[in-house]
């Protein structure tokens, strides 16, 4: 994805105030990200444990998503493993979460949110790529090329955000 400045990241955020998006926190200094290697930039909030962000590249700009994750039930996950819906990385129990992200307009300030098995880190470009490998034992050996599961990330991320933004499309 191209690069983005600050101000161009905060005012991409569809689905929170403008003053919660000026107040975000970003992932660090953005001139530090490899931006070319990235279908979307995904971070977890340094600040805020149960708070992580998307901007995904869309159409001519960038849609920034805000996304929650439940508080951690007592005695943890059943889960033994889990599948990230949009890069199909399958990881162990605690490396996928699942999000909500509050849909955009109307529909999210009536409460209406989507759901998402998402890798725990917002790394789905660096797995698809082969940059980073799932901490699961039994990783899915796919016959899919890095190519081909960048074209499906791609593809999986349209329909995230197209869930988000839902009438505001
Ligand atoms: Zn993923």
């Amino acid at each position: 994805m191209e690069a983005l400045t600050e101000a161009v990241l905060r005012d991409s955020f569809v689905n929170c105030t403008k003053g919660e998006a000026q107040r975000i926190n970003l992932p660090g200094p953005l001139d530090e990200i490899f931006w070319e290697q990235l279908d979307f930039l995904g971070w977890r909030d340094p600040k805020a444990e149960l708070r992580a962000y998307m901007a995904v590249p869309w159409k001519d700009g960038v849609v920034g998503i805000v996304l929650r994750r439940p508080q951690s039930k007592r005695g943890g996950s059943l889960l033994r493993s889990s599948m990230c819906s949009l890069c199909l990385t399958v990881h162990a129990s605690s490396g996928v979460t699942h999000f909500a992200a509050a849909k955009a307009g109307a529909a999210g300030r009536a409460g209406n949110s989507v759901g998402n098995y998402i890798c725990s880190d917002l790394q789905c470009s660096r797995y698809v790529r082969g940059h980073l490998r799932s901490e699961a034992a039994t990783t899915m050996e796919e016959s899919l090329d890095p190519a081909e599961k960048v074209l499906r990330l791609r593809s999986k991320l349209e329909g995230f955000v197209r869930s988000v933004l839902g009438d505001e499309l």
